[in-house]
């Protein structure tokens, strides 16, 4: 990742980027309070957005700066309620964290902070399944989301998990208190007027999969206490309205693009039926979960291992007697060969390439 060395570099960064065609920008932890606005305001000038996931600035700060989304939420990422704060500085998290442990969120620094962010308009992106991942004593990851791993990061993973959660802080941070808290927080958010997106951001100690945990954030919002319908509007309609694209997306409107996810169940009741998918469209065309267990089902074939579950050789049959019966071979298995064979050259763990195609073709990608 590219140090800034000031805000004129900040201004440069965001100019170059954004005339390569970039639409967006994150800042990130170590962002100074002058290279920050420098680059909110060269955003701001092309009609850009810039998120921040921060820590050396605080929410207060960015917020007067006109900054446009924060993500993960205050909890794990406003060092503003580090007593012991400097300007500039991002203080060391367990010192920040002990600072949120101790403050309560009706308390009224916290009810301060819920008003401004609702009267600036900033937006906060909820990332729970990151956090989760955090704490000892969670439920292990589902088999299909470690299936999707590359091995040696599953095991990297593993370890860390294993070893509670986050070997850098250790158990000193009480984290189960802290993910109470920042759900707590999202629900005071939302009753208070603002704007919560969702996404899975994909790290948690690897743990973290794109599409899986889009799904796992949705239960976790149902956990904080949502209804399972408003968090599905999280989900979906409220980044779409961020995005300025609610004309296109984000609900199901006649007119609008037909990318529809169908469930098997009522997650509008169980939320955790969000995980049945049974069949997505994306612009309107069909893309079968059938179609992607093939596809997974044929990397393990290409790679010499057998389609293990019943299920796989059920649908490893079926893709058979589909080409029997068309005379053709099926293109979905050698379009995901042919991307096997480019990609995993002898001596490529199995892991590596699934990862590439599987996600590739992850129903909620
Ligand atoms: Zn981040």
């Amino acid at each position: 990742m590219h140090v800034l060395t000031g805000p004129e570099d900040a201004r440069k960064h965001v100019a170059y980027w954004a005339e390569e065609g970039f639409t967006s920008f994150k800042a990130y932890m170590r962002i100074t309070r002058a290279e920050l606005a420098a680059a909110i305001e060269e955003s701001h000038k092309r009609s850009l957005k810039l998120a921040g996931h921060l820590c050396s600035a605080g929410y207060g700060e960015a917020m007067a700066m006109g900054i446009d989304s924060l993500e993960h939420g205050p909890v794990f990422s406003d060092s503003e309620f580090d007593p012991n704060k400097k300007p500039d500085v991002c203080p060391s998290q367990v010192s920040w964290f002990s600072g949120w442990a101790n403050t309560a969120i009706a308390s009224p620094p916290v009810q301060d902070l819920i008003r401004d962010l609702v009267s600036y308009h900033v937006v906060i992106t909820s990332t729970l399944p990151v956090f989760e991942q955090l704490v000892p004593g969670r439920p292990p990851l589902q088999e299909r989301v470690l299936d999707a791993m590359a091995s040696e990061s599953r095991l990297s993973y593993l370890a860390q998990r294993a070893g509670g959660g986050s070997p850098a802080l250790g158990l000193t941070v009480p984290w189960e208190q802290l993910l109470k808290k920042e759900m707590e927080f999202e629900r005071a958010f939302v009753k208070g007027g603002g704007l919560l997106l969702a996404g899975p951001h994909p790290t948690g100690i690897g743990g973290v999969l794109p599409g899986f945990d889009d799904q796992r954030e949705l239960e976790l919002l149902v956990e904080a206490g949502f209804t399972p319908l408003e968090a599905i509007q999280i989900a979906t309609h409220n980044g779409a309205q961020y995005l300025g694209q609610l004309d296109r997306i984000g609900t199901i409107v006649p007119g609008k693009h037909a990318d529809l996810v169908v469930i098997k169940g009522d997650p509008s009741k169980k939320i955790e039926d969000i995980e049945n998918v049974g069949m997505v469209f994306k612009d309107g065309v069909v893309h079968s979960t059938l179609r992607n267990s093939l596809s997974q089902c044929a990397v393990r074939w290409a790679s010499g291992r057998a389609c293990g579950s019943p299920k796989s050789k059920r649908l490893m049959h079926h893709l058979r007697d589909l080409d029997r019966q068309t005379g053709r071979s099926s293109t979905v298995f050698h379009s995901v060969l042919n991307s096997v064979s480019r990609r995993c050259g002898p001596g490529i763990h199995l892991g590596g390439c699934a990862r590439i195609t599987v996600l590739g073709n992850n129903p909620l990608d």
